[in-house]
């Protein structure tokens, strides 16, 4: 299916009616929709990329995914699993046209385990409604992407998803203890355990963590909880050097580990002033958000621990501990505004989220400088400078074609930059379609070959999320 553009006359869905009919009758009429309203809301994502499926489907049970899987295969349809769309990369959306199995319904927290710290979910329950569950047992599920009150688990542990707390807490990976999921072939198979440990077999969990749809279709998960931290508080560090901001993170991890040591830089500070707790001292150019958390004694010894260190720090010009909760949550909230306030720079974005060894924040972000003023754009950084991952915003608009091969033409040279300093290009969002062509840069060879034979393995038709991660053609044996 082409890419859609809005067209006068809506293409009609190019399913057959005998297939339709089938797959009607795995999940009932309601839960099978071809209307333009439908196939139009399931066409896009976070990126803004719009691709039209042919049919959503709505299954309700693992034995609905299975025949729904079982049939497509057959028939060579392609599946796209989706969670609540809000990918940074296009990994929901439909670029081969096919069927979204749309993961909505399976909604339920099926189980919390309090005295083995354990959780089960269905894949479509959102992140932020299972941590506040999880919190009313006075437990601690950590992983807190931003998007964390509309985005769903599924989404979460297909992209392995991070946030803030990765720094002390690690990412959705750390949390998977176990996984059923419905191969290509209609197979339904349990990987991993619900213990604290277990080595029996290959671990095909990990594997599936951050398979961006492409292996297997996730339908319940058992993830590890901790104890609920009962102190916590929050620090606001204000640099009027960026270079200062970014030199100390490395530093400060030598000395403590913070819940979360988060970074913005001056157009970022620009853009969310206004809904930071407070007003911000005149000429500040970047700004660290550093939370502690543990029992009350150690966060107030952490807190004396993080002031005598950065105290004198050159570049810093103020720090500030919120007063109260509410003052904390206010900060936070201004954090996660972050993405959507950039929309008011310019109407796109090519958003990135490269991870680079942190003792090496400062070169990338002397890089993303450079690139700005070599081209003429505005590139903004922000992120999780606790674990190098930091998020490089290159604003454009996309109906200007100047601007818009400008951009392109920036990123590469940023994936190249970031490479080149032993980085990562992607952290978090994953590769999707996005960053698709840039991967064998990145991974050599023999590698993306047996990648491709996994691939293989699990779904020889292609069915599952074709187009996504690997770049197209075979650019690995080039
Ligand atoms: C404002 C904003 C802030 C964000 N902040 C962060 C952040 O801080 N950290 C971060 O990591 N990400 C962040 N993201 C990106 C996004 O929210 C995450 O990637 C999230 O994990 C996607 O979840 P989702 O439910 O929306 O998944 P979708 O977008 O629906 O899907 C994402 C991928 O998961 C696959 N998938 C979904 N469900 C299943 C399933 N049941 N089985 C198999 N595959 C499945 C899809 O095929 C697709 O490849 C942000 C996005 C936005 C818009």
């Amino acid at each position: 299916m082409a890419r859609h553009k809005h067209q006068d006359t809506f293409p009609p869905t190019s399913i057959d009616q005998e297939l339709l009919k089938n797959l009607r009758a795995i999940v009932g009429a309601k839960h099978l929709s071809t209307t333009p309203e439908d196939r139009l809301c399931y066409s896009y994502d976070g990126t803004g990329q719009e691709f039209l499926p042919d049919a959503v489907i709505f299954p309700g049970s693992t034995e609905e995914v299975s025949r729904i899987m079982a049939l497509a295969n057959q028939v060579g349809l392609p599946v796209v699993p989706r969670g609540a769309g809000s990918g940074m990369t296009g990994g929901s959306l439909a670029v081969q046209g096919g069927l979204i199995l749309a993961m909505s319904r399976f909604n339920k927290i099926i189980e919390i385990d309090r005295e083995n710290q354990i959780g089960v979910v269905e894949p479509g329950v959102i992140t932020g409604e299972f941590q506040d569950r999880v919190q009313a047992e006075g437990l601690f599920y950590p992983p807190d992407p931003a998007s964390r009150q509309f985005c769903s688990i599924g989404g979460n542990v297909a992209e392995c998803a991070g946030g803030p707390r990765a720094v002390k807490y690690g990412v959705t990976r750390d949390y998977v203890l176990g996984l059923e999921a419905v191969l290509p072939s209609g197979a339904v198979v349990k990987t991993g355990v619900r213990t604290a440990k277990g080595v029996a077999g290959y671990d095909l969990t990990r594997l599936l963590v951050g398979s961006e749809g492409t292996l297997a279709v996730i339908t319940r998960i058992t993830l590890k909880l901790l104890a609920l931290p009962t102190a916590t508080t929050t620090f606001q560090l204000i640099f009027d050097d960026l270079h200062q901001a970014v030199t100390l993170v490395s530093r400060l991890l030598n000395r403590m580990t913070p819940a979360t040591l988060e970074y913005l830089d001056h157009t970022v500070l620009n853009l969310v002033k206004s809904d930071l707790p407070g007003p911000l001292p005149a000429g500040a150019t970047a700004m660290l958000i550093i939370e502690l958390d543990g029992d009350p004694e150690s966060v107030a010894l952490q807190s004396r621990n993080l002031k005598s260190f950065v105290q004198g720090h050159e570049g810093l010009s103020a720090i500030h501990e919120a007063a109260t909760p509410a003052e904390a949550e206010t900060l936070w909230a201004a954090r996660r505004a972050i993405s959507p306030a950039t929309f008011r720079l310019k109407p796109h974005k090519i958003s990135e989220d490269v991870v680079v060894p942190r003792n090496r924040i400062p070169q990338l972000v002397a890089t993303t400088e450079a690139l700005a003023d070599r081209f003429g754009l505005t590139i903004l950084t922000f992120g999780h400078a606790g674990d190098g991952n930091i998020h490089v915003n290159i604003m454009l608009d996309r109906n200007d074609p100047v601007e818009q091969g400008k951009a392109h033409e920036a990123r590469g040279l940023l994936f190249e930059a970031v490479i080149a300093l032993g980085g990562t290009i992607t952290g978090e969002h994953g590769v999707g379609i996005t960053k698709a062509d840039f991967l064998d840069n990145e991974i050599d060879r023999s590698t993306m070959a047996l990648m491709r034979a996994i691939k293989h393995t699990f779904d020889p038709n292609n069915i599952l999320n074709p187009g996504k991660i690997f770049p197209v053609g075979d650019r690995s044996v080039r």
